[in-house]
């Protein structure tokens, strides 16, 4: 709770001005009935109407500065509630793009979007009300009860009886609305998580004819929204019934005693119209008070969910005396590297241990599930080993800054990413600084010059929502030329020639000799892995052999059953790749 308090520190003049000029509506508003009581007793009852006149005058005069300082108020309370939610939600995105893999384990991506988006609403929202009519309402009411004392100590006593009542019963609804709302926020969580999903994967909604059973479960995600929220609601709306009925009771009795009072001459009618003036203004206040404490409640949920992140410890953190000179020549070793992903027992990767030289290229082959991709993302420290070590150019991954280590890498991952904007933007993504030579060179190596030099505007094309309108093939490429561009010193790709046809594929590794990098391919297929220098076979985790092509044939049994499995393939692939 206590951190998202500390981003309102940069405002605390704002703040300071917006209370004063709280403080000076109120000041004006307890004074009001005093006003109007001296007016009724002292004028009107006497019949002097300069008296009238003159305190009316006043009257008028102090509405004026409490209009002002309202504007003045509203002015300042919207500048300190915008920026503090502008800060919270930059620092959220800041530390969620920080989070390592193992981070986001703990929160669902719609989560997250909540959390930064409602959850930091309702906490600017919360500002601005604290700043605008918070403080108002708690202060009219210890002042109003005070003035009444002022005017008149026996009649205040009634309302000195009830409001406090109230006002515990009010606190205690807060405590109790805090967990509710805090039930409402997952609910919404759970809303935003299937319709998140139901965006991603409206193609296959369709093609699996699974629109009704989506669509259900939406409507039951909703249907839990809205009971929950109409369950907290309900409770807290009833309060509001409660609290009149109390205080227009005690508005009664004023108005009883004060008859009894009036006849036996120990009150005037303007202490009593004022005293009654004082309970309505502290209804109206009590009332804003329920709504408060249902957006206080609200806040405070979203304070804590808010909270769990900002407290999330980035675990994948740079050494003290890190290295920012990354690798320059690009070779990789595993010593004995064991790992097993954060919150898990199992070891998806056992005791690996191979080297590859500079400028080698290693296909990494094995069935679905042996680790292939696990192994990739240690090397740019996705995640930290288990156990062993990794070493490029001799020296651990740990002892890189992440931006050296990463800047050295090319990395095209099994399912290409694109985002909304130009061609050229999405190849510059890589390296922003290359210049539309270096730009078209990568995409000439990735093969894909050509099909972009089709597109209605070529390189100034705009790609749609995740690259909706190319073909998988074409993203991939994309992706590839976007490592390219990078002219990196290790070039991993998982599995990213899959949707290429023989030709272009033979093509595009033809076109990366001539990049002086260590190159990483993740393959399915024999007739890619058969061009490396090296081959890694992984099985179940672990290095079942290695060598090339021809050792392999030889040595692994396994190697022998997948080439013959996919033989003739690789035949015909490699006299298209000569
Ligand atoms: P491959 O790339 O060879 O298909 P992966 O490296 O993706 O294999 O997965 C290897 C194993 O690790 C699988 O059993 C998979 O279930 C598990 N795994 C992958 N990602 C995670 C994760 N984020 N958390 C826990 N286990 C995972």
């Amino acid at each position: 709770m206590k951190r998202v308090f500390l981003f309102i520190q940069p405002y605390k003049l704002a703040i300071i001005i917006a209370l004063f000029f709280m403080l000076t509506e109120l000041v004006v508003e307890l004074w009001q009935p005093l006003l109007m009581a001296k007016i009724i007793d002292e004028g009107i009852m006497k019949k002097d109407m300069e008296t009238v006149q003159l305190w009316g005058s006043f009257m008028v005069g102090l509405s004026f500065i409490a209009f002002l300082s309202g504007i003045l108020n509203s002015f300042y309370a919207a500048h300190v509630s915008q920026s503090y939610g502008y800060d919270v939600r930059s620092f959220l995105f800041e530390k969620v793009q920080a989070f390592s893999f193992a981070d986001f384990n703990k929160f669902s991506s719609a989560s997250l979007i909540t959390r930064m988006t409602n959850d930091v609403t309702q906490l600017q929202n919360t500002l601005f009300m604290s700043l605008r009519i918070m403080m108002r309402a708690p202060l009219l009411i210890i002042g109003g009860l005070v003035m009444a004392f002022v005017v008149h100590v026996k009649l205040a006593l009634i309302l000195a009886v009830v409001v406090p009542l109230l006002f515990f019963f009010l606190v205690y609804l807060m405590n109790k609305g805090g967990e509710l709302f805090r039930k409402v926020q997952e609910k919404l969580d759970i809303v935003n998580s299937v319709m998140q999903e139901n965006l991603a994967g409206m193609k296959l909604i369709r093609a699996f004819l699974r629109r009704n059973h989506e669509t259900d479960r939406f409507l039951d995600a909703n249907k839990q929204l809205m009971k929950q929220t109409t369950y907290v609601l309900r409770l807290m709306e009833v309060t509001m019934p409660i609290l009149l009925l109390l205080m227009n009771v005690s508005i009664l009795g004023v108005l009883w005693i004060g008859s009894i009072e009036l006849n036996a001459g120990g009150a005037q009618v303007g202490e009593i119209v004022a005293i009654v003036n004082y309970a309505t203004r502290i209804t109206s206040a009590l009332s804003v008070f329920t709504f408060i404490i249902m957006a206080f409640s609200r806040a405070k949920a979203s304070a804590d969910r808010i909270t769990e992140v900002l407290d999330t410890e980035v675990i994948l953190i740079d050494c003290v005396d890190a290295l920012h000179e990354g690798p320059q020549s690009g070779s990789i070793a595993f010593q004995n590297v064991s790992f097993r992903y954060p919150g898990t027992q199992e070891y998806v990767l056992k005791d690996i241990h191979f080297t590859i030289q500079p400028g080698e290229v290693v296909a990494i082959l094995g069935a679905t599930g042996s680790g292939k991709t696990t192994l990739f993302q240690l090397i740019p420290r996705l995640y930290d080993v288990t156990e062993g070590a990794i070493m490029v150019d001799g020296k651990d991954v740990r002892e890189y800054s992440q931006e050296a280590l990463r800047e050295a890498i090319g990395f095209v991952p099994q399912e290409a990413f694109l985002f909304t904007g130009t061609v050229k933007e999405n190849i510059l993504w890589g390296k922003e600084t290359a210049t539309m030579d270096e730009l078209i060179e990568a995409a000439q190596d990735a093969q894909i010059h050509e099909t972009i030099m089709k597109l209605p505007h070529a390189y100034e094309t705009k790609i749609g929502q995740r690259g909706v309108n190319l073909s998988g093939g074409q993203k991939q490429r994309m992706a590839i030329a976007r490592a390219l561009v990078r002219k990196p010193k290790i070039l991993m790709l998982d599995d990213s020639t899959s949707a290429l046809d023989l030709k272009t594929e033979a093509k595009l590794l033809m076109a990366l000799k001539k990049y002086t990098c260590t190159t990483l391919i993740i393959t399915q297929k024999i007739s890619t892995a058969m061009q490396a220098d090296k081959i890694l076979l992984l099985q179940e985790g672990e290095i079942s052999a290695q060598g090339n092509h021809e050792t392999l044939l030889k040595e692994s049994s396994l190697y022998l059953r997948i080439w013959e499995s996919q033989n003739g393939k690789g035949e015909s692939y490699v006299e298209t790749a000569k």
